[in-house]
């Protein structure tokens, strides 16, 4: 016989962030026509540059309609500037990507190593010097692990182990297990640090599984966030840096000053405020990586260090975040 249930219908699970992955929008006309911007034909470019479009519906339902100047959209949007060749804009801007590609691992500053734990990430942004390589994808795979932490292991000047990428939150909660498995006996280093744009871009991420893998690590948690606009965060992103703080992670943010987008006092105080607002402290606001195809993002030195002096005056100490550059050869960030 079959009776009624007791329990009243289950509504189907949330996608999960794969699925939400996979769901991001990849084709310009979608993009536009979500955003009421259908009709403007002029803002197609003629291609993406060799660089696709890629965007979470997420991060998209952040931007303002009918606005083609959104701060958030022009991260994003693939323009026609892309195609400017312009002097001193190269494929290899911070002049290390044959190392990166190489064997995975970075040890470039004192105490600290850097692995580049996946070349995948949620979201293409323009600026970002990984347009021009595709094939990191293929970087750090799990054999790869293995060298890299035999080099952790036999050093022990390295304190802290950093994830980066592409963005490292790309792999499965299971893979960064495994990996941080192999960190477990390793007495000299104390601290774990994740550099990753996926709290903010696909909040989602941020799930049951990851939090537990997190909470239960036996080290000092960095999570550096990369934002760079008050408008990337909504109320899903402020449960995920929640979320993250809980499980023990001190929560950092690194911008890239951008023209148009964040290249005002006005928007980078606000991203500073707004980033607190979520348990955030400000950390670098770096000038742009020289990668062709993203001259058009460029500010001079000059009015980067005013906007920087602005902050410093309308803000308190520790919501102002270091103006710094990568320079190939340097022992550290250099500060401007
Ligand atoms: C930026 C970077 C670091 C981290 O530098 P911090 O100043 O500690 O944030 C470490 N290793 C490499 C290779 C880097 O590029
Ligand atoms: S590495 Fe960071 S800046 Fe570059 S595309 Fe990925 S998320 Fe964007």
């Amino acid at each position: 016989m079959i009776t009624a249930s007791p329990h009243p219908r289950l509504s189907p699970p949330a996608p999960g962030w794969r699925e939400l992955w996979r769901d991001a929008i990849t084709d310009v006309g979608e993009l536009l026509q979500t955003l009421g911007l259908g009709d403007r034909t002029d803002l197609l470019p003629p291609d993406d540059a060799g660089f696709a479009l890629r965007v979470p519906r997420g991060f998209v339902a952040r931007m303002r309609h009918n606005d083609p100047a959104d701060p958030l959209l022009l991260q994003v949007l693939p323009q026609r500037a892309e195609h400017d060749r312009v002097e001193g804009f190269t494929t290899d801007a911070v002049g290390d990507m044959a190392s990166r590609a190489g064997h995975g691992i970075l040890h470039k500053y004192e105490g600290r190593a850097l692995l580049i734990a996946s070349g995948s990430c949620a979201v293409n942004c323009r600026y970002c010097f990984r347009r021009h390589f595709p094939y990191a994808e293929e970087i750090a795979a799990a054999s790869q692990w293995r060298e890299a932490l035999a080099l952790v292991r036999a050093d022990p000047s390295i304190r802290e182990l950093i994830l980066s990428g592409g963005d490292p939150l790309a792999l499965a909660t299971h893979k960064l297990e495994e990996l941080t498995r192999g960190l477990s006996d390793l007495p000299h280093v104390i601290r774990l640090r994740i550099h990753t744009r996926l709290p903010v871009v696909l909040p989602e991420r941020i799930d049951d599984t990851f939090i537990d893998w997190l909470a239960a690590l036996p080290l000092q948690k960095v999570v550096v966030l990369h934002a760079n606009h008050a408008n990337e965060f909504d109320a899903h992103v402020d449960a995920a840096c929640a979320r993250l703080r809980a499980a023990g992670a001190t929560l950092l943010n690194q911008s890239v000053l951008l023209r148009g987008v964040n290249d005002g006092a006005d928007a980078l105080a606000a991203l500073s405020e707004r980033m607190f607002a979520s348990g955030v402290l400000p950390y670098y606001l770096h000038q742009l990586d020289r990668v062709q195809g993203a001259a058009h993002f460029e500010v001079d030195d000059g009015r980067a260090l005013a906007l920087v002096d602005e902050l410093r005056a309308r803000l308190p100490g520790y919501l102002v975040p270091r103006l710094v550059r990568e320079v190939g050869g340097d022992a550290s960030k250099r500060a401007l």
